[in-house]
């Protein structure tokens, strides 16, 4: 929504090892078994994808990334790319949410496989179950999206992730919004911060 009302590219890191996933590139063969795992993917594969990506003409005016960065190494070599590329310091939003919120949004998320649409069986359930109301695509459930990997996910976080909130607040490159509301009401509560 964010990345669509400024007309930048959303860009995100979970969406691009999930299509060289499907696609079964190498680098879609490394990634595999550990996102199985809700591990973190390693900083090499994932600085790689970024820079590449962010360089292309349509990032000239922005972007939104999306889960990424995720570990402190992601975020330092994030600061040099945005500095290289002359886009500036990055403003991070920090979108938080309680962990048993988080646990039924990710149990309950569905997404169309034809056009991406999101849907969620407990908040926004389709028309018709198993099929988007858009274009009738197949619902499908992502793979990492089972409560014991989403636990692992979570443990991920904490661990590499969490520190990434002291490295923003030192550089006052941070705001926080609250991610318990709707998606329509959180995402106004960001393109209000942007603005
Ligand atoms: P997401 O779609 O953002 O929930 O990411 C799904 C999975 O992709 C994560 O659990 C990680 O295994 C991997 N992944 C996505 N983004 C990153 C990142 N920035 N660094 C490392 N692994 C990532």
């Amino acid at each position: 929504m964010v990345a669509k009302s400024f007309g930048i590219p959303h860009l995100s890191t979970g969406d691009m090892l999930r299509d060289h996933v499907g696609r079964a590139t190498e680098l879609g063969r490394l990634a595999k078994p550990v996102m199985e795992r809700g591990e973190l993917v390693s900083d090499e594969i994932v600085l790689g994808m970024v820079e590449e990506r962010i360089s292309r003409p349509d990032c000239a005016n922005g972007c939104v990334l999306d889960g990424f960065p995720r570990t402190l190494l992601q975020a330092q070599k994030l600061d040099e790319i945005l500095l290289r590329t002359g886009f500036g310091k990055a403003l991070v939003v920090h979108v938080a949410v309680a962990e048993d919120l988080l646990l039924r949004r990710l149990t309950g998320r569905r997404t169309c496989k034809v056009g991406g649409e999101i849907y969620n069986i407990y908040e926004r359930p389709p028309k018709v179950e198993g099929r988007c109301d858009n274009d009738g695509g197949e619902l499908v459930q992502r793979a990492d999206d089972c409560e014991e990997v989403i636990r692992e996910r979570f443990a991920a976080y904490q661990r590499q992730t969490s520190p990434l909130i002291h490295y923003y607040r030192a550089q006052s490159a941070i705001v926080d919004v609250d991610g318990g509301p709707a998606p329509e009401a959180v995402a106004a509560q960001i393109m209000r911060v942007l603005q």
